[in-house]
C-alpha cells in the first residue's frame, strides 16, 4: 500500500545522537505503522480489515488477566502484544506497534525525544501489511498461550 509519511526528528537521551524517523502524519482510525526498532523495517496495518487482528482482540478479552480492565487499557494491550501474530521482518525481527524508532548510535529506544518537521516533509513509501503465516499454524489453544504469554512479559 503506498504510505504517506511524515519525517520526525529525534535526539538520543543517552548518547545525544540526532537521527531521523518516520511516522503516519495523522492518525486513521485503524491505520498503524509499524516498525522493527533497531532496523528501522515499516510495515502498514490496517486493523480494521485485518482478521488477526481481530482475533488477538478476541483472546485476548477472554482472557483472566484483563478482567475488570477498561477499553482503552485493553486497545493499548492489543497493541502492545500483536506482535506475536506477526512474522518477522526480512532480516528476521520482530514488528511492534508501539515500539519507538531506536538510536542508531547507541540502541537505546527508551529516552529518546522527538519533533515533527516543520513544514512537514513527506515520503510516500510503498508499505506492505504484516504477515501471519507462524500464527496461522498455531493451534486455538497455542495462540491462547502465545498471547497470555505476551502479556506476562509486558507486566
Ligand atoms: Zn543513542
Amino acid at each position: 500500500m503506498k504510505t504517506r509519511l511524515q519525517v520526525f526528528h529525534y535526539r538520543c537521551g543517552k548518547c545525544r545522537q540526532r537521527y531521523d524517523a518516520l511516522h503516519l502524519p495523522d492518525s486513521h482510525y485503524g491505520l498503524f505503522l509499524m516498525r522493527t526498532p533497531i532496523d528501522g523495517e515499516l510495515a502498514i496495518l490496517d486493523a480494521l480489515h485485518d482478521e488477526v487482528y481481530d482475533e488477538v482482540d478476541t483472546i485476548l478479552k477472554k482472557l483472566p488477566e484483563t478482567r475488570g480492565m477498561s477499553a482503552l487499557k485493553l486497545s493499548d494491550l492489543l497493541q502492545g502484544v500483536f506482535s506475536v501474530a506477526c512474522d518477522p521482518s526480512a532480516s528476521g525481527c520482530e514488528y511492534s506497534i508501539v515500539a519507538e524508532a531506536a538510536c542508531p548510535g547507541c540502541g537505546a529506544a527508551d529516552s529518546v525525544s522527538w519533533v515533527a518537521s516543520e513544514p512537514p516533509v513527506i515520503r510516500e513509501l510503498q508499505l506492505e501489511s504484516p504477515t501471519h503465516k507462524n500464527w496461522l499454524r498455531l493451534s486455538a489453544s497455542g495462540k491462547i498461550s502465545a498471547v497470555r504469554r505476551r502479556v506476562a512479559s509486558r507486566k
